[in-house]
């Protein structure tokens, strides 16, 4: 059977060997569970940025293990930073109701953290010293996760995940790429709080976030 398979991609496509687009496998990892606790456990005491002495609580992530969709914020905030889990603030209350409109929720086959995983003072964007020192701890969670699909909320998640600079409207509705795993830019429901009128956007957004992961 391979070789035939290989007989024909050649026919087509010469001696060269076609390979399809290089996305991530999504066989789901049966040990996610306890690899996430092992790398909170290994992460929390963390001090490589000046945030580590700041922060009241480390904001590993909350969720499903063995999530298909994977919502990531910018940083938290002061809930976040009180209670220890990201998107608890009125913000979060709007994501939950977001989450059960697409029939999920946080424990519910969607895994949510940030970039950063302590609150920068006053809620200033990210500095990129400090997302230098923080994004790999987010790629060792999506390397554990092994999300079909990948969700920044807002600009400032997006353009950090991304490396460019754009207005939120240049990142959304597209389909990028974050090494290997698909990643779609929407708004963060604090802007939603803030203007209502980025609601029907955000409802087109999520009704696509979910047809592709119901395919
Ligand atoms: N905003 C974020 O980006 N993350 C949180 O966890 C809370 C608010």
């Amino acid at each position: 059977m391979l070789v035939s398979y290989l007989k024909q991609t050649e026919e087509l496509f010469g001696e060269e060997l076609y390979l399809s687009k290089t996305t991530k496998s999504h066989e789901k990892n049966k040990n996610a569970k306890s690899d996430l606790n092992i790398f909170c456990k290994e992460i929390c005491e963390c001090q490589k940025c000046s945030l580590g002495a700041l922060r009241n609580k480390f904001v590993f992530g909350v969720g499903d293990p063995q999530a298909n969709l994977m919502l990531v914020g910018e940083a938290p905030g002061a809930e976040e930073d009180r209670l220890g889990e990201p998107f608890v603030g009125r913000a979060g209350k709007l994501l939950d109701k977001i989450l059960t409109a697409i029939n999920r929720s946080r424990l519910k086959d969607v895994y949510i953290c940030n970039v950063l995983k302590c609150r920068p003072p006053n809620n200033r964007d990210p500095l990129a010293s400090e997302v230098e020192q923080c994004e790999p701890y987010l790629q060792k969670q999506i390397e554990i996760i092994r999300p079909k699909l990948i969700v920044a909320l807002g600009r400032v998640a997006g353009t950090t995940l991304l490396k460019v600079e754009q207005p939120l409207k240049g990142m959304r509705s597209k389909l990028h790429d974050y090494y290997g795993t698909p990643l779609i830019v929407t708004y963060h429901p604090a802007a939603l709080l803030r203007n209502s009128g980025f609601k029907a956007a955000t409802w087109e957004d999520f009704k696509w976030i979910r047809s592709i992961l119901d395919n």
